[in-house]
């Protein structure tokens, strides 16, 4: 993007930048953080909301084929019998016989302890679910499970959302919700915590159809990430051996993202079969089948699922839009966000505080609120204005000065070019929108005046 290139991400940059931007706190982080849990700051809401609502929009809303839920994260137990999450959702787990610190088998490259270099026990399985008591007493019967995943609360609910949905096989039902793991080993930032969301669709299709099925989704869900901005280069599929797949999968496909640590899943693409639908069938007693118009059976249908975690998506689009330059002999650190996801749209930056222009850029501010997510900011040096825009990844920005109370009009200061844009206040609102809708072309009223400045500002 930039000739002058500084250096690449690194996760602790990204890291110290989140929590000094507002994007990601630990956890109570006034008690020293709780492992694996982080908060999202001012910042980080926006961009987290702007992620999952362009998922929903491209998911649901946009399409005919798909509806969307909304389940409960406590579930009936029986459900994750069914499911076979309580007796196959697990880790193998082994502990050093030295330091007692415990790890994941699986991530281990040696069979000895990563801290202190110690035999390690035989591995045990370990089940990933969190468990607590549903109602004032503490015992085995009242034993309900944070859900581990946001599936089943689709699966369960097949019958009633293709019965008040009226849709016919294809079609998929999604969901964005929060999931716990007691995952073994955590870390490398949100990548892998104990609390976490994802975004999921469960597609219902006929036995049959699901290879050209399962392939068209991989295909949209890759499209989907680079649509918003992430890099070719950095996005990857890998499919699952046999011995990799999990117990109800027949085939996986992950795609996975060049994080700074190295390709890892970002989402899972799954052709789960008829497993979950049958399993659910035989443990609660209920026929879960619809009707497959060609041959006016009722049938159980298989399922495609794209699983993807919010917070991965989170990471990897701020991994992919950081980036650094050299201005001035002076370090500028930005985010290049596609303009859907940005957490902020347009800041509002008054060259001072003096009265006068205080009003005409309030005025601003009051005129471009309801349209976009904006701030005002009158606090330091213009410069400095500019690079913490710059750090939130806001890609335009609005400078009023003195000479906008003699010509009524204000600067637009792009973020990636730096290119500065003077424009009519009367025309900012949809010149704005054209700019943050993918249009270059400013929009002006009748008879004004539009004077581009063509080298780069700061
Ligand atoms: P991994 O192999 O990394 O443990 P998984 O294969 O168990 O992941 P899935 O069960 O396929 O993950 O979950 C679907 C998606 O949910 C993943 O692709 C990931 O984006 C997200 N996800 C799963 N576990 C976590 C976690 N502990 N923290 C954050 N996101 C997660």
């Amino acid at each position: 993007m930039t000739e002058n290139k500084p250096g690449k991400v690194s996760m602790e940059k990204l890291v110290s930048l989140c929590q000094r931007r507002g994007f990601i706190f630990p956890s109570s982080d006034i008690y020293g953080g709780l492992s694996a849990c982080w908060d999202y700051g001012p910042v980080g809401v926006e961009l987290k909301r702007n992620i999952k609502e362009a998922w929903w929009r491209a998911n649901v809303q946009e399409r005919d084929d798909m509806v969307g839920l909304d389940t409960s994260i406590l579930m009936n137990p029986k459900v994750w019998e069914a499911s076979g999450h309580l007796t196959q959702f697990s880790d193998p787990l082994v502990e050093c016989k030295s330091c007692h610190q415990r790890w994941r088998a699986d991530d281990l490259k040696e069979n000895k302890c990563p801290a202190c270099g110690g035999e390690l026990t035989d591995p045990q399985q370990f089940n990933l679910m969190f468990k607590t008591f549903m109602g004032p007493v503490e015992e085995a019967a009242n034993v309900v499970y944070l859900r581990p995943e946001t599936a089943q609360g689709i699966f369960v609910n097949f019958q009633n959302a293709l019965n008040t949905s009226r849709k016919r096989l294809p079609f998929g039902v999604a969901q964005i919700g929060k999931a716990f793991r007691n995952e073994i080993t955590t870390g490398n930032f949100i990548f892998r915590s104990r609390e976490f969301e994802q975004m999921e669709i469960e597609f219902f299709v006929k036995p049959g159809t699901d290879d050209k099925w399962f392939d068209y989704w991989v295909e949209e869900r890759l499209n989907w990430y680079t649509k918003l901005g992430i890099q070719k280069e950095n996005i990857r599929l890998r499919e699952h051996a046999k011995d990799e797949l999990a117990h109800y999968s027949r085939k996986c496909f992950d795609i996975e993202y060049n994080f700074p640590m190295g390709w890892a899943e970002l989402e899972g693409v799954a052709n789960r079969g008829d497993f979950d639908l049958r399993q659910h069938m035989e443990y609660s007693g209920k026929g879960i089948t619809c009707l497959d118009e060609e041959s006016k059976q009722h049938i159980v249908p298989y399922v495609i699922e794209p699983s993807a975690g919010v917070d991965r998506s989170v990471l990897a689009v701020l991994c992919d839009a950081y980036d650094e330059e050299i201005v001035n002999d002076e370090l500028r650190v930005l985010f290049h966000f596609h303009t859907d996801l940005a957490p902020i749209k347009v800041a509002i930056l008054p060259l001072s505080r003096k009265e006068n222009l205080s009003a005409v850029a309030k005025d601003v501010y009051a005129d471009l609120r309801p349209c976009f997510v904006t701030q005002y900011d009158d606090t330091q040096a213009i410069g400095r204005r500019y690079r913490r825009q710059d750090e939130l990844g806001t890609p335009y920005c609005v400078t009023v000065d003195f000479q906008s109370l003699e010509d009524k009009m204000a600067t637009i200061r792009e973020r990636d070019t730096m290119n500065q844009i003077r424009v009519p206040i009367a025309a900012l609102r949809d010149t704005l929108q054209a700019k943050l809708a993918g249009e270059d072309l400013f929009v002006l009223p009748e008879g004004g005046q539009i004077w581009k400045e063509e080298k780069r500002g700061v």
